[in-house]
């Protein structure tokens, strides 16, 4: 067995984690190996991985197949650029199989190797789009309250959760944000006869107007809301979110960085909604973690902008890993083994199981609310059912839950879910078997 004194020395000698700090890191989990949904710890202790990795594991830990076709793709070539005037075999067949595959109007995509890299790319691609329309002002991007993009500089100003913020200001300049669809908490004004689902979308429309659509490039969201605590919006706000766009000359990004791939029991989740945005933001699920990918995918309309352009127009931006062939040769082993298996299907119905089984939950009074959309899932803590006041007991039940053996995260009082995609009956059973137990013991105490 490793001599785990001396990993921890090392660690806190010579490794920065994202998000660091001492206190946080005092008695990390080290981990060895994982096989399916389970994590082993280099000192021999076995977890339930209920966040999948951090989201992106759908095909479960350990899987031959992605280790054979990396390797197998490896002893092809090493690395070739995907500059213009250079391309490779696993990008084209890539592409060409992601043609369509999420949203139709969708057909090109452009690779980077994770989310914010991925959402930078879609941030350029809106300014150079309305440059070459000749409206060079709509700059402003508008996101949403405890939406989460990424934390290089721009991706971090789009980020609607404030404490990624203040030791790294100021932020990029003409990003916004405004109310989230949260059923449980809308934080906007609902006039007489509203849904939340239509107020959070006029708080969309009321944006545009005050900041002027000339001003306006983009409107960014998550269709589910992951980091920020798994807010999953009502039914009819995407449809007149996209309404609004379309009226006002604004262009959709869907950031389906955690909900792309089939977390949310569809291939991607916008489509639920019978929506098409204009650029699509992935990476996570697309190789299940096994290697890092993501991009975007664009327009027709996009695309054909970007073609058009005179020499000194060109689209200037790129990344040295964008369509690594490995990474891609992964992608495509991984989506073949999504369809193969069926693992969309199934996050659906294992997903329907989570959610049902944590609902029974409410007989603690501490839940206030439970929600979630595939393998999904959230149960918020209150103190006061009445008030929504926080119970503050979110990392005490996290803890308890890491005793029993499930690895999950908790955002302040709220405990997320979102185990890999292979999960079976008897393994969402034993989720949802701690999680009572846990809450149990920490409510009692
Ligand atoms: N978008 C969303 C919705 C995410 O959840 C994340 C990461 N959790 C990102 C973007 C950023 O991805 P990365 O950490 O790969 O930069």
């Amino acid at each position: 067995m490793p001599d785990q004194t001396a990993l921890l020395e090392q660690d806190r000698k010579h490794l920065l984690h994202p998000l660091h700090h001492p206190t946080a890191h005092e008695s990390p989990l080290i981990i060895e190996s994982g096989r399916g949904v389970w994590l082993r710890t280099v000192d021999g202790k076995e977890y339930i991985d209920g966040l999948a990795g951090l989201w992106n594991v759908q095909v479960g830990h350990g899987n031959a197949e992605l280790a054979g076709a990396a390797q197998q793709q490896m002893t092809q070539i090493a690395y070739s650029s995907n500059y213009v005037g250079t391309s490779n075999l696993p990008a084209i067949e890539l592409a060409n199989k992601l043609a369509g595959f999420a949203y139709p109007s969708l057909n090109t995509t452009f690779f980077a190797s994770g989310g914010a890299e991925a959402n930078e790319s879609a941030f350029k691609t809106v300014r150079y789009y309305w440059k070459r329309k000749d409206k060079p002002d709509k700059v402003k991007i508008i996101a949403r309250q405890r939406a989460y993009h990424g934390v290089t500089l721009a991706a971090m100003s789009a980020t609607g959760m404030s404490p990624y913020w203040p030791m790294f200001e100021p932020r990029v300049p003409n990003f916004l944000h405004i109310p989230e669809p949260d059923p449980y908490r809308f934080t906007g004004e609902i006039k007489a006869d509203e849904t939340v689902g239509q107020a959070a979308a006029r708080a969309l429309e009321e944006a545009i107007l005050r900041e002027g659509p000339d001003t306006v490039g983009a409107f960014i969201a998550e269709p589910v809301q992951g980091a920020g605590g798994v807010i999953v919006p009502p039914d009819d706000y995407f449809p007149r979110v996209r309404e609004i766009c379309d009226q006002y000359e604004v262009l959709l990004i869907a950031d389906e960085v955690i909900t792309g791939f089939g977390r949310t029991g569809d291939w991607f989740a916008l489509r639920r909604w019978g929506v098409q945005p204009d650029i699509m933001s992935f990476a996570k699920g697309i190789t299940s973690g096994y290697l890092p990918l993501g991009g975007i995918q664009v327009s027709d309309d996009i695309h054909e902008v970007i073609l058009s352009a005179p020499p000194d127009k060109r689209w200037m931006h790129a990344y040295t890993y964008s369509g690594h062939p490995t990474c891609c040769a992964v992608a495509l082993k991984n989506l073949e083994i999504l369809e193969r298996e069926g693992l969309v299907e199934r996050a659906a119905q294992m997903g329907e199981r989570l959610l049902s089984g944590l609902q029974t939950l409410d007989e603690f009074p501490q839940v206030g609310n439970v929600r979630g959309l595939g393998l999904m899932c959230a149960v918020e803590f209150v103190a006061d059912r009445e008030t929504k006041a926080p119970a503050g007991i979110g990392e005490k039940v996290r803890l308890a839950c890491m005793e029993r053996g499930l690895f999950t995260r908790a955002v302040n009082d709220i405990l997320v879910f979102a185990p890999p995609l292979i999960i079976s009956e008897a393994e969402v059973d034993k989720i949802l078997e701690i999680v009572r137990e846990s809450i149990g013991a920490v409510t009692v105490a």
